[in-house]
């Protein structure tokens, strides 16, 4: 365990349990920390936090524990255990895909692990978890007791150019490889293997529920839509068509896999491979009315420097998105980007409205799932913000 003292001053965030240590923080470190683990003490060597050490990464410790215990198998159990009853509390039923650990959200910074009926999927998202491995992989089998535990040591994206440059494994593109799970009694398959994030968005669950209810007989348009699960709870509430748009292929072979494997016809009008942003400019020339629109981009701020391109990106989207939504009809638009604030994006949606020269009220606003607990102590944690609007008319 390597030994990193702080700066003077720099103990206050840590007193207060925020869980990351920024390597401008430090004055000086001692000791080893190729097992992963990491001491943080004040500049009085007062003894203050343990965690995961990414020396490689700006956050150079994710703290686990603030009374001296270390991070190790026992602690592990412990964790997962927690992590597992509140998903008991929480989850609805007939769903059998969830997020069962959210790194700081679990007091498991830097761990992910989702479930997916059968198959469980654990991220390691930093260098020090990524140390912890083997203790972190046998913890999760015993408590989430999965079929198949799968890997995936994928980093966040810095870590994945250091990972690069330091010669650390890749995660292996394998061939496809899905898991089936319910999720509100509907079948979907996480592409477990090459797929985005850790295989589905579980994250959206309580959005797509919302839809379902509020489809009914109604038309709607799916942008940036992955694997279509938004429009198989439409369809399952009653929707009248369903069209998913997104840029990727294998997501849209999937998307058409999800309306087989819940009943409902395939038709290749309903799959539309396009850049979102083109696809809706060609849609608003030609007046296209939709009931429901869903606008759930990828991040597209991914560090602070791209925020103000990213604020015209969601601006943009959005106006274009409005612009096709009928009077009286719903738009469900989405940012999953950390760096933008629930704030700046309500303003960014606002702003749009003006453009697109049409009136939405608020009517709801629908983020993460309770699987997806956020720390009091990482307000981080809460990345997903999505606002329910409704057209004037
Ligand atoms: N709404 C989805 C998750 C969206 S993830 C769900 O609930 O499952 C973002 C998706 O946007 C990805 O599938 C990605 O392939 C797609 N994408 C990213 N940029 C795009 C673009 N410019 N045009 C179309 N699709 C895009």
């Amino acid at each position: 365990m390597i030994r990193l003292a702080l700066k003077p001053g720099r103990e206050e965030s840590v007193l207060r349990r925020h869980p990351w240590i920024f390597s401008g923080a430090i004055a000086s470190e001692s000791g080893d920390g190729s097992d992963g683990r990491a001491e943080v003490v004040d500049a009085a060597a007062r003894p203050l936090a343990r965690g995961a050490y990414s020396p490689h990464s700006q956050i150079v410790a994710r703290l686990w524990t603030f009374d001296g215990r270390t991070p190790d198998l026992a602690l592990f159990r412990e964790r997962f255990a927690a992590a597992r009853r509140l998903r008991k509390d929480v989850l609805p039923a007939e769903t059998s895909g969830f997020r069962a650990v959210n790194s700081e959200g679990d007091r498991c910074a830097g761990v992910l692990v989702d479930v997916f009926g059968e198959v469980a999927v654990m991220e390691l998202l930093t260098e020090g978890t990524e140390r912890w491995r083997v203790d972190l992989e046998l913890a999760a089998r015993e408590t989430f007791t999965p079929a198949r535990l799968i890997v995936r040591e994928s980093g966040s994206d810095r870590d994945r150019g250091v990972r690069r440059r330091s010669l650390l494994p890749l995660p292996p593109g394998e061939g496809v490889d899905y898991a089936p799970f319910l999720e509100n009694g509907l079948r979907f398959f996480a592409d477990v293997s090459s797929g985005q994030k850790t295989g589905f968005y579980l994250d959206q669950r309580d959005n797509r529920s919302r839809l379902r209810s509020l489809a009914n007989s109604r038309s709607v348009l799916d942008l940036f839509s992955y694997s279509g699960a938004f429009s198989v709870a439409a369809l399952a509430g009653g929707a009248r068509r369903a069209v998913d748009v997104d840029s990727s292929d294998v997501a849209l072979a999937l998307a058409r896999e999800h309306r087989r494997a819940n009943g409902f016809p395939v038709d290749d009008r309903d799959f539309v491979r396009a850049d979102v942003f083109e696809d809706l400019r060609r849609r608003a020339e030609s007046r296209e009315a939709w009931d429901v629109v869903i606008c759930d981009p990828p991040a597209f701020a991914k560090k602070r420097g791209d925020l103000s391109r990213a604020a015209r990106g969601y601006q943009d989207v959005n106006r274009l998105a409005m612009s096709l939504v009928a009077p009286g009809g719903w738009l469900l638009t989405c940012s999953c980007s950390g760096l933008l604030s629930a704030d700046l994006f309500g303003k960014i949606v606002f702003s749009a409205s003006l453009e697109a020269g049409a009136e939405f009220a608020i009517v709801a606003r629908g983020g993460a799932g309770a699987d997806h607990p956020v720390s009091l102590d990482c307000p981080e944690g809460e990345y997903l913000k999505g606002l329910w609007l409704r057209r004037a008319g």
